[in-house]
């Protein structure tokens, strides 16, 4: 065995059983909210912090990395490095970084806004501006979605001085430019990108927002000008407003989602079955509230938890996660450890592709059974609103990817200015008048999430990207055991053998592109 085989082998030694507990722990702190879960939880995550804290290992990877290796050695080294990196900081500083995060993430789990005198939470918040036409009561909600950014401000604003502060004793600009590194992203084609998704999303977004907001007006009983924030629906303008998208609610009611999405993959030839044999896919009390899937051994432990109802959001959400878990099940058996695995961007692309379906026509046809005239009468809805999806989704991630490499470059900037310069140049929306408060920190992902968000972004591109070579090489994707197997192939098997962005080239015949997406867009708009 050469020295850099053995460093891999020791690290892999070090990690394997850590990165095994932490999922285990996280599982089950998630299945079941208890005290001792979420200790066992903490416990985990710290060891495996730890280790990757290592310096001794850390020095090892480095003179490996350094000294050469043979390709797929040198491959384990770059992901091994890339995952110490951010670890390499002094103990102390590090362990004030992860209490800060904890603290602002508990804060943000108990805050309550408040409208007319009683405390509403986020999803009570929402129910007012999708149902509400009392304007007055709408500000309230959306002013008390606000509250919890002037709780955290201060604090967020310092997460971003110590993120900063570890990032420069590694030698890096700031904590952006240490996130963008280390998840094997450069910072000059991420704007270009961006850039790029700005000028083919401008226009046609103008268009579709000039049209929601007439719309609007007309409800509110008020001037396309007088339109402020707690119009929309979304307190951040992430989403489409209900009013333009398509009504799936009796399509859905007494579905069997979980057997749809298990259809759904059984048509690829994929098989789901030990994925969802280990599953936990029902609301429950003391159970987390959303939906995720996790590979807890790179073996073929390969899980969802989910809060099935019979609608349209848990028909997308289970194609989601179990389009993690195709991809999970499907890396190369062969490979070492550290190689079964996917970049973020690519597996949030296959989950988002699967998920898509849900309000897919031939989906709805030949999967859920739909009469064909239902469909036909459904389908230009169903791509116009798809289309308002993505358009809304991009601009939106152009104001938080911009946020953050501003917050990080200048953490003393004036942030309030910032965010509403942001938000007016690319949302199109109007602040309202005089407006001077921590809003950008209401969003819990700058905190808590930091630098992730263009990683959405990304994974909208791969999955239009993919979808367009599907349709060339399979003729489609539902039903196709070729699109199947040309995933399970091209995509799945290689795991992290190759970076992320060769792997989307060799896959699609190009890089990664914004122009499917846009493509998608016009299309559906079109329709
Ligand atoms: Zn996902």
């Amino acid at each position: 065995m050469s020295e850099p085989e053995a460093v891999v082998e020791r690290a892999v030694e070090r990690l394997r059983p850590l990165y095994k507990a932490a999922s285990l722990s996280w599982w089950d702190a998630n299945v079941s909210a208890t005290e001792e879960n979420e200790q066992r939880r903490v416990a985990a995550e710290l060891a495996l912090s730890d280790a990757l804290a290592d310096a001794d290992l850390f020095g090892d990877i480095a003179t490996a990395r350094a000294n050469g290796a043979e390709p797929l050695v040198r491959r384990q080294l770059d992901l091994l490095h890339a995952s110490l990196v951010p670890q390499q900081v002094p103990e102390s500083l590090r362990h004030r970084i992860v209490e800060l995060e904890a603290s602002v993430e508990s804060r943000f789990a108990q805050h309550r806004g408040e409208v007319s005198g009683r405390p509403v939470d986020d999803n009570e918040i929402k129910r007012i501006l999708r149902e509400s036409d009392d304007v007055a009561e709408r500000r309230e909600a959306w002013e008390a979605s606000k509250t919890v950014g002037a709780a955290v401000a201060d604090d967020v604003r310092e997460l971003a001085r110590l993120r900063n502060e570890a990032a420069r004793s590694l030698g890096y600009r700031d904590w952006f430019a240490l996130a963008v590194d280390t998840s094997e992203m450069d910072e000059t084609r991420l704007f270009e990108t961006l850039d790029e998704c700005d000028r083919l999303t401008v226009d046609a977004f103008a268009g579709w927002k000039a049209a929601t907001d007439a719309r609007l007006a007309e409800r509110f009983g008020c001037t396309v000008a007088e339109l402020r924030p707690w119009h929309y629906e979304d307190p951040f303008f992430q989403e489409v407003p209900a009013a333009g998208g398509v009504d799936l609610t009796e399509v859905f009611a007494g579905k069997d989602v979980v057997a749809l999405a298990r259809a759904t993959y059984d048509g690829l030839g994929v098989d789901t079955n030990a994925i969802l044999d280990r599953s936990d896919l029902f609301p429950r009390d003391g159970k987390c509230q959303h939906a995720f899937c996790i590979d807890v051994d790179r073996e073929g432990d390969v899980r969802v938890l989910a809060n099935v109802a019979d609608d349209r959001y848990w028909a997308d959400t289970m194609l989601h996660e179990l389009g993690h878990g195709a991809y999970d099940i499907g890396f190369d058996q062969g490979l070492p450890w550290l190689l079964r695995d996917c970049h973020l961007t690519v597996t949030e692309g296959i989950a988002i592709l699967m998920g898509r379906l849900a309000q897919d026509a031939e989906w709805l046809r030949e999967v859920v059974g739909l009469e064909s005239a239902d469909v036909e009468r459904l389908e230009a809805g169903l791509r116009a609103a798809q289309a308002a999806e993505l358009l809304v989704f991009t601009r939106w991630v152009l104001v938080m990817t911009n946020f953050e490499r501003a917050l990080y470059a200048d953490p003393e900037a004036d942030l309030n200015a910032l965010w509403w310069e942001l938000v007016s140049r690319y949302q199109l929306v109007t602040p309202p008048d005089g407006r001077d408060g921590p809003d950008w920190a209401a969003k819990i992902h700058v905190a808590c999430a930091p630098v992730y968000y263009h990683t959405y972004l990304y994974g909208n591109l791969v999955a239009s990207q993919l979808r367009a070579t599907l349709d060339r090489v399979a003729g489609g994707l539902v039903g196709r055991r070729e699109a199947g197997a040309f995933l399970g192939e091209q995509v799945f098997r290689p795991g992290q053998s190759l970076r992320w962005d060769r792997l989307i080239e060799a896959a699609t015949g190009e890089p990664l592109t914004a122009t499917h997406a846009a493509r998608d867009i016009a299309v559906g708009l079109a329709s």
